[in-house]
């Protein structure tokens, strides 16, 4: 038995050398969860901490695909099967040249608390290559997409495993990978999530992550009697989950000012109004653009190279670029200029010294696990809707996703609460944690 959450940590950094976001994961997890694993037994017995961070599977695989010019090319795959307690692995898949085993389970970790907190029966996983889509053609993409698929459908299925989109996997790379799936298996089945509607997506699944995050920051400001109605707000990222966001705070009243790229960021301190974000969507969705073309484009925005949004005033900020984008400095600087609330639309956007920092101050903060959960909820009702052979309204599905978010909200407040103050990393980690516990102390030491 270990004494303290530090020396159980340092046991996981020797098991797992160099995986530096997965042991800050796991960190923000254990410290949250630890007063309640001491007073629990079952949970002792079932010795389920060792057992709740380790894979149950973890799948590497080469990918080989050949380029326009002819030359071939090599790529490294993954699928971490994290837990299956409460549900088939469920969690999306990653392009980017980062990606490494570190990112993907650190990410799978997350996804098995994200996918508890949503009331749904998954269980967490997260899979993804080190390959870049960036400058690649519409020919280069497709023939990496299938051939990814090839290895990755032996391991997945509507029972066991199903996959959806992330960084650098959208509609376009899902229709790919599910034409594949769908050759080999010779079956039409839910064994992807993120699909077109005309082929067994859901309505509202592109809008979903987005969305959620911002009726999660609603939610959040209800609790101190405020709105986003005129409040200026931040928001990094311009890829899926950035554009919905802003949709979704245009519509409630907010004034979005910044979007972000790995290249820099731009400022429109007269907000990016519909028309605007509908210039963005075309801009990022279609053309495959960078993000400074909008400083270009319209009078008065300006763009930032190498920048991140954090430096701009703003009341809101809602990260949804990629992990560990709010360094410790960020957070003070935002906390000065009057940031009072933080809902984090990516996964693990604020380094832990940033969010002892807001913690510190206060602030409404929500880590991603609790307020970007709308999107694989929202996948959770486009395996339903497979199921039942069915699809739902966009009015249905909306308003689903809307009682998941404040349901989410309810678990946090539920076991985060701190006096007047509510901790929202102790409420997501918690909450999320005692369902799938009790589900591996009803089913055994497997
Ligand atoms: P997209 O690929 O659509 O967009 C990602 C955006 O983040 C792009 O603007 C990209 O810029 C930027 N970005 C990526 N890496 C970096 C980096 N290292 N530094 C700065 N900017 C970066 O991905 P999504 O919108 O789907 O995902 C965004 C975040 O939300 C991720 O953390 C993801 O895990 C999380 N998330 C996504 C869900 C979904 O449903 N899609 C569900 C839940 C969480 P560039 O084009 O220059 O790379």
């Amino acid at each position: 038995m270990y004494s303290s959450p530090r020396e159980f940590i340092e046991n996981v950094k020797i098991k797992n050398p160099e995986q530096f976001e997965f042991h800050q994961a796991v960190t923000e997890v254990v410290e949250s969860i630890w007063p309640l694993y001491q007073k629990d037994l079952r949970y002792q017995e079932a010795n389920i901490l060792e057992r709740i961070i380790e894979p149950e599977r973890m799948i590497t695989f080469r990918i080989t695909w050949t380029n326009d010019k002819g030359q071939v090319k090599v790529n490294r795959g993954y699928r971490i099967q994290m837990n299956s307690a409460i549900g088939p692995y469920k969690g999306g898949i990653r392009f980017h040249p980062t990606v490494n085993l570190s990112i993907l389970k650190f990410l799978a970790f997350e996804q098995v608390f994200k996918n508890s907190l949503t009331t749904l029966p998954m269980g967490g996983g997260k899979g993804g290559s080190d390959f870049d889509p960036k400058g690649k053609s519409e020919a280069e993409i497709m023939r990496f997409c299938q051939n990814f698929m090839i290895e990755l459908q032996r391991h997945i299925g509507s029972n066991t495993d199903v996959p959806a989109g992330d960084i650098g996997v959208g509609g376009r790379e899902i229709g790919y990978m599910y034409g594949m799936y769908k050759k080999i298996r010779n079956e039409f089945t839910g064994a992807l999530t993120g699909k077109a509607l005309n082929w067994g997506g859901s309505l509202i699944r592109p809008e979903a992550t987005g969305y959620g995050c911002t009726y999660f920051a609603e939610e959040m400001l209800k609790t101190r009697n405020d709105t986003l109605k005129g409040k200026i707000v931040a928001i990094s990222g311009s890829g899926n989950v950035a554009q919905h966001t802003v949709e979704k705070v245009n519509q409630l009243g907010g004034k979005v000012v910044t979007l972000s790229d790995s290249d820099g960021t731009i400022y429109d301190k007269n907000g990016i109004d519909p028309d605007k974000l509908a210039f963005v969507f075309d801009l990022k969705n279609h053309k495959r653009g960078r993000i400074k073309e909008y400083a270009k484009k319209f009078n008065g925005a300006e763009y930032f190279a190498g920048k991140r949004p954090w430096g701009i005033k703003c009341q809101v900020a809602l990260p949804c670029a990629t992990q560990n984008e709010i360094s410790c400095e960020d957070a003070e600087t935002l906390v000065k200029n009057g940031c009072f609330c933080v809902t984090e639309g990516a996964n693990m956007p604020t380094e832990p010294k940033g969010v002892e920092v807001f913690l510190k101050n206060k602030i409404l903060y929500a880590p991603g696990k609790a307020a970007n959960a709308g999107g694989v909820a929202t996948s959770g009702f486009e395996m339903s809707q497979n199921s039942l052979r069915l699809s739902w309204t966009r009015e249905e599905v909306d308003q689903r996703l809307y009682c998941i978010m404040k349901s989410i909200h309810a678990t946090c407040v539920k076991y985060g609460r701190d006096g007047d103050f509510i901790n929202y990393v102790n409420g997501a980690n918690i909450g999320g944690f005692v369902k799938v516990a009790d589900a591996m102390v009803d089913q055994g030491a497997i």
